[in-house]
């Protein structure tokens, strides 16, 4: 199988490369030519097998012969071998036909390493096989670092090194990050914000010398096998809820749409998903978009799930597509006048089949912590802020009290505990795996906000090969 872009002007790729390349060059995001469909029979013996066999069995199809299926299930094998529950994702009822999906059971407590740990062992054995290496390089506002460096600790073909500004992240976050103990992993807080880290590692990508003698590389939320490693738990729920003979219905707190957009890839495989709700913080541009059927960016404001905290969401232009049915010219047109002026918009027709399947759902700061309060009341149950979302927005906008409605819980409680503590009273515990995190060394440089003295560094911490 071979992966085309959404705006039609960038090479045809096997699925290594789409892999190594993440972003294609034309500015659009890699989609696969054809989708692999499991018919009915097929689901149903799908769902005997335990959750590694199952990723293997839903995701083998897209390498198409890029990486045999002996290796690529060790790969799998190891990849959630080391999550902290047996059935790696596994569902909890709230109340009757209202379900949380726990994605929060791997190393960094959020469902970014469902994706990730997969990732970073697909680039390791397709860099090793082709004799490469590559340096990426990223920035966080504290949340999205640790999945990413979790995911490259000890891989031999890469070196890792994550901005984060120094002072402004939580001391989770941070510890996560720098109590990582391998050779290959940097940390630098760079005195400055956020969107400082930004510019930096963009000045860097933007020095094309520089960035192909290093071999930079990234492995953003855009990149193709990240929504490839988030399908299997979508079919995994649904099918433990009794898919392909029932519909089900699932409910995402949502920021790229990379997460929501891995339903719609399980739906195409052959997943009966019978409703799609979209979460959204007050940073609402998707839940606008529902609404209304145009896409328009506001200004960022932060709020208690700051995962969701986003101006675009850079994988809707995967969807774009579907909804042009691959009319690479109308996509084209749809994201320049985005970047240009702020707004697109979609025809009441599309939009009448986009509505068909989803929904949006906005919930300010004080709803979430008051959802937060709700279901730990009911149920004794502790969400974080984003999953509150999901539950929430899950709740609010079901069509079919007779589907199925799973909320995905994105991360666990004690990621978030003055949030979870404030609507609560009850301080979330760190799991058994983490519960010794502030005592743990910490390793990271501290550098000013300096182009200059953050290359020199980048190009001491990788191992430069030419
Ligand atoms: C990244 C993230 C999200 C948003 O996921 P998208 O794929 O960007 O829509 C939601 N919740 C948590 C906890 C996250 O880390």
């Amino acid at each position: 199988m071979t992966y085309h872009s959404t705006r039609g002007h960038a090479p045809v790729l096997p699925f290594d490369d789409v892999l190594l390349a993440g972003l294609a060059r034309d500015g659009g995001l890699y989609l696969p030519r054809q989708w692999p469909r499991f018919s009915a029979a097929e689901l149903a013996t799908m769902a005997e097998l335990p959750y590694a066999e199952l990723a293997v069995r839903v995701m083998h199809p897209y390498l198409d012969g890029t990486i045999a299926e002996d290796d690529f299930a060790a790969l799998v094998a190891d990849a959630y071998g080391g999550f902290d529950h047996r059935a790696v994702a596994p569902l909890t009822q709230l109340a009757a036909n209202d379900w949380l999906l726990e994605l929060f059971h791997g190393p960094t407590l959020a469902f970014k390493d469902y994706a990730l740990q997969l990732l970073g062992r697909l680039f390791d054995h397709v860099l090793t096989a082709r004799g490469q290496r590559v340096t990426i390089v990223g920035a966080t506002s504290g949340d999205t670092g640790s999945a990413a460096i979790e995911a490259c600790r000890d891989r031999e073909a890469v070196d890792i090194i994550i901005l984060h500004p120094h002072g402004r992240t939580s001391e989770v976050q941070r510890r996560q990050m720098t109590t990582v103990a391998a050779a290959n992993v940097h940390n630098i807080a760079i005195e400055g914000t956020f969107d400082d880290c930004q510019d930096l590692v963009k000045a860097m990508f933007g020095d094309h010398a520089f960035r192909d003698r290093l071999r930079l590389s990234a492995v953003n939320s855009i990149n193709w096998a990240r929504i490839l490693g988030q399908t299997v738990y979508y079919m995994a729920a649904g099918l433990a809820l009794g898919a392909p003979s029932r519909e089900v219905a699932f409910a995402v707190p949502t920021g790229n749409f990379g997460n929501v957009y891995a339903a719609l890839a399980a739906r195409r495989m052959g997943l009966p998903v019978a409703q799609l709700v979209v979460g959204s913080n007050a940073n609402d541009i998707l839940t606008r978009f529902f609404e209304s059927g145009e896409m328009s960016t506001g200004t960022v404001v932060p709020t208690l799930s700051p995962s969701m905290d986003i101006q675009i969401s850079s994988n809707f232009e995967r969807y774009l597509f579907d909804i042009f049915d691959g009319d690479c010219a109308e996509v084209t047109s749809r994201m320049g006048s985005l970047r240009q002026s702020g707004r697109f918009a979609i025809d009441s027709g599309r939009m009448s089949e986009v509505r068909a399947l989803f929904d949006g759902f906005r919930l300010d700061d004080d709803s979430t912590r008051e959802a937060i309060r709700r279901v730990h009341q009911e149920s004794g149950v502790l969400l974080d802020p984003h999953s509150a979302i999901g539950v929430a927005a899950g709740r609010a906008r079901r069509r079919s009290a007779a589907v199925p409605m799973v909320a995905l819980a994105t991360a666990h409680a004690a990621k978030f505990p003055d949030a979870v503590e404030a609507a609560t009273g009850v301080r979330p515990a760190l799991p058994a795996r983490l519960a010794d995190l502030f005592t743990r060394p910490e390793r990271y440089d501290v550098l000013p906000n300096d182009l200059e003295a953050v290359k020199a560094y980048v190009r001491r911490a990788a191992k430069e090969t030419s």
